[in-house]
């Protein structure tokens, strides 16, 4: 058997002080997370049930990367979120398992055409053009669960041109870590590779051409990137 044209290259993502690469599966994402952020999308933050969407895995970008300011656009956001990394999987996990399936973390971007997210919530459509496109997901070098020094008070920001957009701390995500995996896992069976970008605190805002986004969650990773035009 051959392909009948070489096959797409596996995406991956770099690992803190390794050589070996993180192979993705899949990108899922938590839709508003935070409940201040849930209220600046005009939303109700109480505890309705989270919900999901995805990105293709080769939407992933390297810390570091120039990122071509997207087709169809005139409102590219920026949302930084936790991401959660995973070394294993399953279906119906229950929330006091979820944390054997974690390979890692690091610090991602969940660009975000806001424009073509407004014009598909007002006619009831699909969230593909608005979250999935090309280099939509930057993400930092994941570290390994064991070398990571995360807690619930650890601040999840970042900065465009220097200046302060997003703050947060993990303890105001409205769904947890363990409960996030726990729900995605009742709707997809969860894999070794998958990536979860957990939600974004408030504060989300368009990016222009030359800017400078740095991001970071304090004891995981920074992640710095630029838009190019
Ligand atoms: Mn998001």
């Amino acid at each position: 058997m051959s392909y009948i044209f070489e096959p797409p290259r596996q995406p991956s993502v770099a690992i803190k002080n390794s050589d070996d690469r993180f192979p993705v599966h899949r990108i899922y994402c938590v839709g508003q997370n935070y409940a201040a952020h849930t209220r600046e999308m005009g939303g109700d933050p109480d505890r309705t049930p989270p919900f999901f969407f995805c990105k293709p895995a080769d939407a992933v970008q390297e810390d570091g990367t120039i990122i071509a300011y997207p087709q169809m656009t005139e409102n590219l956001h920026h949302e930084i979120e936790l991401v959660v990394a995973l070394k294993a999987g399953g279906k119906n996990i229950k929330v006091e398992d979820a944390s054997n399936v974690i390979f890692g973390y690091g610090v991602g971007l969940d660009l975000t055409r806001r424009d073509l997210q407004k014009k598909a919530k007002d006619a009831g459509g699909p969230w593909d053009a608005a979250k999935g496109f090309d280099q939509s997901a930057p993400i930092s070098a994941i570290i390994p669960k064991s070398a990571a020094n995360i807690s619930l008070d650890s601040q999840i920001k970042l900065s465009v041109n220097g200046e302060l957009r997003q703050l947060g701390s993990i303890n105001d995500l409205i769904w947890s870590i363990d409960e996030t995996i726990s729900a995605l896992s009742t709707l997809f069976e969860l894999k070794p590779g998958d990536l979860i970008f957990t939600g974004t605190p408030a504060g989300v805002g368009p990016l222009f051409p030359g800017d400078v986004v740095e991001g970071s969650v304090d004891g995981v990773a920074t992640l710095k990137v630029c838009i190019g035009n």
